[in-house]
């Protein structure tokens, strides 16, 4: 490839992609670092990055005075104002429509729950109006979309292949959105496991693992591996789905009528039947397994033998599904999201030591700083990645 930035159209935009990713990954970068790491000329730099700057995706900070004589050196960050991103997290008991601006700040959220199965229609018809309204309340330019559902998809993530959680079939809902929205801009769609893995991908305190396999694990369930501050795209969309392999509880019986599902056996519900009388019903609603958790987490420290009980039951199918699982995929560390996040450091200590008794080289266990709001902030990202893929 040439170095010279504007030779064409799909060579501009190439490295249009790139300098956005490296303020991405960077935060706040010096037009010569991003020169130097992409190994373009200062010239086709500062000429692309003014273009940024002009269109309003990129801003220059604050000069700082430069040591002795010269031009004080300006960073670049992403512009705060004017655009924004809009990012839908669907889990099985609450959604949440945030928009943020291109740094991934929060600007507006909304969070509802919907009674399942949901129509895709009505599905598609509540989230673009709760998107449509955030923005317009924001006064805010969309420049994409990114959505994190319970499902499984079809090669490219355009189309869902199956939601057991929503009752869905085949449904080709980025069209449905598209549709939908006001606004003519680039989406993305993945499963849960996959915009947790990412947001947690790219923390810093993750930056010097390669490769990562996130776990999630609520009333869906589902696994994603990261490659870099990237999903692993060369896995196939289907990888990842664990909740009907045979890795669990055999006394237990699952739903498709096996036994030993991983979902049947550490799956929600299941946690829920095993401290059931901890339970002011079945968990519903935005906060229905928060409280739930909060319960449990309050009857361990005062130890009920029945929450002690279920942790422990958790503890060792968790420990031997990740060990058999790190096995194979062999990661770096391993993240974990969902409801045993909610049961706080004590039970990742507990995990950590029955992944030692599993395995004598157990993939190391890492407590994200996003904790169970992971899935939520890779949907903002997803969305940037989508508009910079799109460029
Ligand atoms: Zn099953």
């Amino acid at each position: 490839m040439t170095t010279d930035a504007l030779s064409s159209p799909r060579v501009r935009s190439h490295n249009l992609g790139l300098i956005l990713r490296s303020v991405r990954d960077h935060g706040s970068i010096h037009r010569a670092r991003i020169a130097s790491d992409l190994g373009l000329t200062r010239t086709s730099v500062t000429r692309l990055v003014g273009d940024l700057v002009t269109e309003g995706i990129l801003v220059n900070e604050a000069a700082l005075p430069a040591p002795g004589r010269g031009r004080p050196a300006t960073p670049l960050r992403f512009n705060g104002d004017t655009f924004a991103l809009l990012g839908m997290d669907a889990r099985v008991d609450h959604t949440e429509v945030m928009l943020t601006n291109l740094a991934g700040e929060p600007l507006a959220s909304e969070v509802f729950s919907f009674d399942l199965p949901v129509a895709p229609d009505d599905f598609v018809a509540r989230v673009v109006e709760v998107g449509e309204r955030l923005v317009d309340a924001a006064g805010r330019r969309l420049l994409a979309v990114g959505v994190a559902l319970p499902a499984r998809f079809n090669e490219g993530f355009a189309t869902v292949a199956r939601s057991d959680r929503f009752g869905w079939g085949e449904v080709d809902l980025i069209r449905r959105l598209r549709d939908g929205f006001a606004w003519e801009v680039p989406m993305a769609m993945r499963d849960i496991s996959r915009a947790a893995a990412l947001a947690n991908a790219r923390q810093p305190e993750m930056a010097e693992h390669e490769r990562i396999l996130h776990f999630q694990l609520g009333m869906g369930l589902g696994m994603a591996l990261t490659a870099g501050r990237e999903l692993d795209e060369s896995l196939p969309p289907i990888w990842g789905a664990i909740e009907h392999a045979p890795l669990g509880d055999e006394t237990v019986l699952c739903q498709c009528g096996r036994h030993g599902c991983v979902d049947a056996s550490i799956g929600f519900r299941r946690f829920e039947e095993l401290t059931a009388s901890l339970a002011h019903g079945t968990a519903v609603g935005p906060t229905g397994i928060a409280d739930h958790m909060q319960r449990v987490s309050a009857a361990l420290t005062a130890g009920d033998p029945e929450a002690s009980a279920a942790v422990d039951h958790l503890t060792r199918i968790l420990a031997h599904v990740l060990a058999t699982v790190g096995c194979i995929v062999v990661p770096e560390a391993v993240t974990l999201g969902g409801y045993p996040l909610l049961l706080g450091a004590g039970f990742f200590e507990g995990l950590r030591l029955r992944m030692l008794e599993e395995l004598a080289d157990p993939p190391m266990l890492l407590q994200s700083p996003l904790g169970d709001q992971a899935s939520r902030r890779g949907t903002v990202m997803m969305a940037l990645d989508a508009y910079i893929d799109a460029l």
